[in-house]
């Protein structure tokens, strides 16, 4: 892609530099910190090369945007232990490895996959329609493991509202909101004495849903510029190229938005409104970090038949990570996964210990098939 859109790639990683010394001289910063929120971002950053491309003052740092990485331990030993007690469970591909934390710690079963191998009834699905296709072939009780960002949210909530659920399968969810994750990060730099964050990019597909305004806070509150960007290369570049020109005129109204070949400033007011209409925002636990206020959604009482959350007792957040992995500063930004002394030696993707080496969206999982891209 980078081939086909030299010319313009070569224009923006020009003006990139022209503007890096100004942006420096202006904020008297030594680094500028851009974090790039979402999983695919870091994908197309470290499969293109896009840091090499770069001045060395910029840091692009990956942030909390994949959805298996931040699933709490704890929701993998509770449907584990509802799998063993009998209930059939549907997940997708890569919660369906994800390694749980008491597995380390008291030797109790790894994952849905380990469990399967004992003689559960877990099965994999593409979604949750295909939950229900399933599940109607017989009347055994079921639970569908909700993942995602808002990105999947609405595909479960135009199906909970057609109210054509079947009775035997229930709804466990686990899903994350993107936003108060992102400022938690940049809130955790601050916090740490870190190199500040100067600019965020927002991701192109949650922003499709929530709208590029859902961001508008880190301009507003924390004056600092966001854009939201697509999946490109040249796409990542420019949002670079944005919020070093927002960084030096001091025009940082409102987030930018690049993607609008798809993204709107209000997002989809449809899927927006079934969100609404079948869950409710909740305190949720991100893996490694612990609780973050409001950053969750669970069916609400309308649906309450039908959540299987209700059917485990709820414990406070616990350390959930395995020993020595640094996947919580991963996702935060604070460390890269080569800083991991596990990574690629008792950390691979064919044997994840971390959470963030199980899926292509994770940080290690990235770094470990394309480099870090410097
Ligand atoms: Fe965790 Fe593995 Fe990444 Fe290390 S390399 S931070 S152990 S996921």
């Amino acid at each position: 892609l980078f081939r086909e859109n030299l010319p313009l790639a070569k224009k923006i990683a020009k003006e990139i530099e022209r503007l890096t010394p100004l942006v420096l001289r202006k904020t008297g910063l030594e680094k500028i910190k851009i974090m790039n929120f979402c999983g695919s971002h870091e994908w197309t950053t470290t499969h293109y090369g896009i840091r090499a491309v770069l001045p060395p003052e910029i840091e692009l740092i990956p942030g909390p945007g994949c959805p298996v990485c931040v699933t709490p331990s704890s929701d993998i030993e509770n449907l584990i232990n509802l799998a063993m007690e009998g209930y059939r469970i549907y997940v997708f591909g890569d919660g369906f490895k994800l390694p749980t934390v008491n597995h380390y710690k008291t030797g109790q079963i790894s994952s849905l996959s380990h469990a399967r191998a004992l003689g559960a009834d877990v099965r994999i699905v593409y979604s949750f329609a295909d939950a229900i296709e399933d599940v109607k072939k017989d009347g055994k009780k079921s639970i569908f493991f909700g993942m995602g960002f808002e990105t999947t949210a609405p595909s479960y909530a135009v199906l909970f509202a057609t109210q054509k659920i079947p009775k035997n399968l229930m709804f466990y969810s686990s899903i994350k909101l993107t936003a108060p994750a992102a400022e938690y990060a940049v809130q955790v730099h601050k916090e740490k004495k870190r190199v500040p964050v100067s600019g965020v990019i927002g991701p192109g597909h949650v922003s499709t849903i929530i709208g590029a305004m859902s961001w508008d806070f880190f301009p507003e509150k924390y004056g600092i510029p966001a854009v939201v960007s697509g999946f490109e290369p040249i796409d990542v570049l420019t949002g670079v190229m944005i919020i070093l020109k927002n960084l030096y005129t001091g025009n940082i109204t409102f987030t930018d938005l690049e993607y609008i070949r798809v993204a709107k400033r209000e997002g989809n007011l449809f899927a927006k409104a079934k969100i609404n209409d079948v869950f409710d925002v909740v305190d949720a636990i991100w893996r490694g970090i612990g609780t973050i206020p409001k950053s969750g959604l669970d069916l609400n009482d309308k649906f309450k038949e039908y959540n299987a959350r209700l059917l485990v007792n709820e414990k406070p957040w616990d350390y959930d990570l395995p020993p020595g992995c640094r996947c919580n500063e991963v996702t935060l930004g604070l460390a890269y996964p080569t800083d991991c002394p596990l990574f690629m030696k008792a950390c691979t993707p064919a044997r994840p210990w971390g959470p963030c080496m199980v899926s292509m969206e994770g940080a290690c999982a990235v770094w470990a098939r394309f480099g870090s891209s410097e």
